[in-house]
């Protein structure tokens, strides 16, 4: 079957590969000149189902309540005149009960389980290097209450296949030397032995050039206008560079399909989520982390990428804007100085911007819908590198009609 996958960020080269796999004629048609150029370009490269929980949860309201008149870096939650977000507002709201929650979070976890295994199958079948570390992440809690409560939250996870462990600030500096100085700030932490960092970019690149070793067809620099249907069936892809078919389609355009699937009468609940990340080069600097983690006060990512150091931030409802300034990125450098001072060139960072294609419950879409020839691989929010291995998977499962090997009910668009 010849299959255009719509989209060329890490969901749709990782979907693209799978189904050459299986031997399908695919094209890859994506507007950048490059694979991974936008939300999969700078992300915090953590691999982590140890942090999946579902945004939406009872205290979010009253966090978002609080954002709006507060200067708050890590969370900017705006009143603005688009009824997109109030929809995806309102239903966010609706999943904020404990027992909405824990579904979600439940769902999320077992996929980014899954995503793993097939990531690291993937990973040797290619022989891909993407600058992985596998020792481990670190959750780091600088209040005891804070501490208390995500200790309490990892008893879900552990319940269902994590294996967290809580730790005090001895075990912090044996697992992070680098944090040895920062000692005395913290509470303790929460190790999540099998979380991983990597470059998703250079994982995205990588995993092309073996899909084009599989017979995968990038057609870059194809802005597409329209996706035009007759009835229940696509007919074919309008693009800057004219009409491309196929018998089947991916839609993989991450914050964007649900604007193209609209016209098609499905309507996907996906909010762009935007989010700054900035990169700083290690080069002969000492004290650069050794493992991934997060600063859970300030909600600060941070992973080793090689001879880089990433860091990201915020969630920033402000639609499909992408632009940004140092100002963005004050919080997070500040931060990174507080906790590796001396680890990169501070006076050289790289800074970016992109949107987390956000659904209102968390777990991603996936698989059929109404268009009889469209299958969907969209909406993997915050979590999209952790997932993406497993959601192509799953995607190639229900194009080839075998059952995935994930229960994929609540993962589909008929949740909505
Ligand atoms: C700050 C930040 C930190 C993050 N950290 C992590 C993390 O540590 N771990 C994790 O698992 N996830 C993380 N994520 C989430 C993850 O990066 C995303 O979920 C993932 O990159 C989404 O991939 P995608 O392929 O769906 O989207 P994208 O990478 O955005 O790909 C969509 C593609 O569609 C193309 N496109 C869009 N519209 C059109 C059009 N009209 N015509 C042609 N092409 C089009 C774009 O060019 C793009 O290449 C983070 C996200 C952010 C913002």
């Amino acid at each position: 079957m010849r299959i255009a996958v719509l989209g060329g960020g890490v969901i749709g080269v990782t979907t693209a590969y799978c189904l050459a796999a299986d031997g399908h004629e695919v094209v890859v048609l994506d507007r950048q000149n490059a694979v991974g150029q936008e939300t999969s370009f700078a992300n915090a490269g953590l691999i982590a189902p140890g942090h999946v929980y579902a945004w939406a949860s009872p205290k979010a309201p009253l966090i978002l309540l609080k954002s709006l008149y507060r200067d708050d870096t890590a969370l900017r939650f705006r009143l603005r005149a688009d009824p997109r977000m109030w929809a995806w507002s309102l239903r966010f709201l609706a999943n904020c009960t404990t027992a909405r929650n824990r579904a979600n979070t439940l769902r999320k976890l077992s996929l980014c389980l899954y995503s793993q295994k097939v990531l690291d199958e993937l990973r040797g079948e290619a022989a891909l290097e993407f600058d992985r570390i596998a020792s481990g992440l670190l959750y780091l809690y600088r209040d005891r209450a804070h501490l208390q409560t995500g200790i309490a939250n990892m008893a879900m996870l552990n319940d269902n296949g994590m294996a967290l462990q809580a730790i005090d600030p001895d075990r912090i500096v044996e697992l992070e030397p680098n944090l040895a100085h920062a000692k005395s700030k913290f509470a303790g932490a929460i190790y999540a032995p099998t979380d991983e960092s990597g470059d998703c970019q250079t994982f995205t690149e990588r995993l092309a050039v073996a899909a084009v070793g599989h017979g995968v067809v990038f057609m870059l620099d194809h802005d597409i206008r329209t996706i035009e249907a007759a009835g229940d069936r696509i007919t074919g892809i309008s693009t800057s560079k004219g009409k491309v078919a196929a018998d089947a389609y991916v839609l993989a355009l991450g914050s964007y399909s649900p604007l193209l699937a609209r016209p098609l009468g499905i309507k996907l609940p996906i909010y762009p989520i935007k989010g700054y990340s900035v990169t700083l080069p290690i080069e002969d600097h000492h004290g650069a982390p050794t493992i991934g983690g997060v600063d859970e006060a300030n909600l600060v990512a941070y992973a080793r990428l090689g001879n880089r150091l990433r860091l990201t931030a915020t969630a920033d409802f402000a639609g499909y804007d992408t632009d940004y300034d140092a100002g963005d990125f004050a919080g997070m450098l500040r931060v990174a100085l507080d906790l590796f001072p001396t680890a990169a060139a501070y006076d050289r960072p790289s800074y970016w911007a992109c949107l987390r294609p956000m659904t209102p419950d968390g777990p991603p879409v996936l698989g059929r819908c109404r268009i009889k020839n469209l299958y969907l691989n969209t909406g993997q929010g915050h979590m999209g590198w952790t997932m993406a291995a497993g959601c192509a998977r799953i995607v190639a499962d229900i194009v080839a009609d075998r059952p995935p090997a994930l229960d994929i009910q609540g993962l589909t668009v008929d949740r909505y």
